[in-house]
């Protein structure tokens, strides 16, 4: 069988540069590798809902938002399936039978739940549907027959979590489902990119992104009001790159040939690092390479999104589309779930003749 890709995102803003080196450019890259027999993302509206419930109009707006960053980032219709979440309903059904299979416990032990609870303010009121929300992600990815998840790495526990479903089903009920494997960046700055004020994980909820729809003076905005080492107040001071989010952001995005084309005393980032460290560089000749290194990725991204910005039926009928495509390949999965868990009454032949014999 061929591999199979599940990811997405939650429609709750437009993507950011955490999303590009965390999990976008990756999938951009692995679907033009040809290695993929069949590559699916989801724009994961009904999981947004679990945390925003109140404010349905938000997530309504962000799905073209999202839809949008994706085309400009090059995933491509004709060999991704791009869809929504809610318009596969088979994936509510399997997570109502996974259900059984998970303890409260269980949920209570994962790490980005906690944090994110945490990070919501819920306190003692957390709603079930967030709170279970690993469970439907494991529907998610298992409608699919998902092999590979390329996401960052705050969703490492929740790959975990479907990987523990699939094999209790598959104990329980027999083989149906596929274990999945996630796959982080290979580049470690890359996990879990710190938001423009250093604190956290960039995130749409937290409002310290640099977005890859920004406007060039605004991503210039955004870099030089950016958090750096506050032990560093004058330019001859020994700097510290560690924690630095202007270094982090460089070891994710700058090529050595940027170097010679906009920074030529240095030949590559660990010289940078080196002066940095040693005094004598200032923040702002920092900030203004990661500004031109920036600009450089995102200029074209930028300037693709106004291209698709300009037919918006076109982007509602791909999303239309990929989730016929989606809905039909989950009812499969679920129809082989119903088989195995034995709730398949009317279909089974062998059944009926069995209750015949039985009540003879
Ligand atoms: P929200 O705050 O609504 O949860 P988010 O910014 O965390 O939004 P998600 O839609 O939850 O974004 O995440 C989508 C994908 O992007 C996931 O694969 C996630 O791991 C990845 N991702 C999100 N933020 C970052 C980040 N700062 N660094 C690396 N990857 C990230
Ligand atoms: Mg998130």
């Amino acid at each position: 069988m061929g591999k199979i890709i599940l990811t997405g995102d939650r429609p709750t803003g437009r993507l950011h540069i955490g999303h590009y080196v965390g999990s976008l450019k990756r999938r951009v890259e692995l679907q033009n590798s040809g290695e993929f027999e069949k590559i699916f993302i989801m724009i994961a509206d009904a999981q947004a809902l679990t945390d925003n419930a109140d404010n349905p109009e938000k997530v309504r707006q962000n799905i073209i938002e999202v839809a949008l960053d994706y085309l400009a980032c090059g995933l491509d219709p004709k060999k991704s399936t791009l869809f929504i979440q809610s318009q596969v309903p088979e994936l509510c059904e399997l997570a109502f039978y996974y259900m059984n299979l998970v303890t409260i416990a269980r949920l209570q032990r994962n790490p980005t739940v906690k944090s994110e609870i945490q990070m919501r303010k819920f306190e003692n009121s957390i709603p079930v549907g967030f709170f279970t929300y690993p469970i439907s992600q494991a529907s998610d990815i298992t409608a699919f027959k998902a092999t590979t998840v390329p996401v960052g790495e705050d969703q490492e526990p929740m790959i975990e979590q479907t990987r523990e479903i699939v094999r209790k089903f598959n104990s329980i009920y027999g083989e149906t489902l596929v274990e999945p494997e996630v796959l982080l960046p290979d580049n470690k700055s890359c996990l879990r990119l710190p938001g423009t004020d250093g604190k956290a994980k960039m995130s749409k909820s937290l409002g310290n992104c640099i977005y890859l729809s920004d406007e060039a003076e605004d991503v210039r905005k955004k870099v030089m009001s950016m958090y750096t080492d506050p032990n560093h107040i004058r330019i001859e001071d020994p700097g510290n790159v560690e924690g630095n989010t202007v270094f982090t952001y460089l070891d994710c995005f700058c090529k050595d040939e940027q170097f010679a084309k906009y920074l030529p005393d240095y030949a590559n980032l660990d010289e940078l690092k080196d002066h940095y460290k040693r005094g004598g560089l200032g923040d702002v000749k920092i900030k203004k390479f990661l500004n031109a290194v920036l600009q450089e990725e995102l200029e074209p991204i930028r300037e693709r999104r106004k291209e698709f910005q300009k037919d918006i039926p076109y982007v509602y009928q791909v999303l239309k589309e990929g989730s016929e495509i989606a809905q039909a390949t989950a009812a499969q999965t679920l129809a082989e779930v119903k088989q195995a868990m034995k709730i398949n009454y009317f279909d089974d032949v062998e059944l009926i003749a069995s209750q015949v014999e039985r009540f003879k």
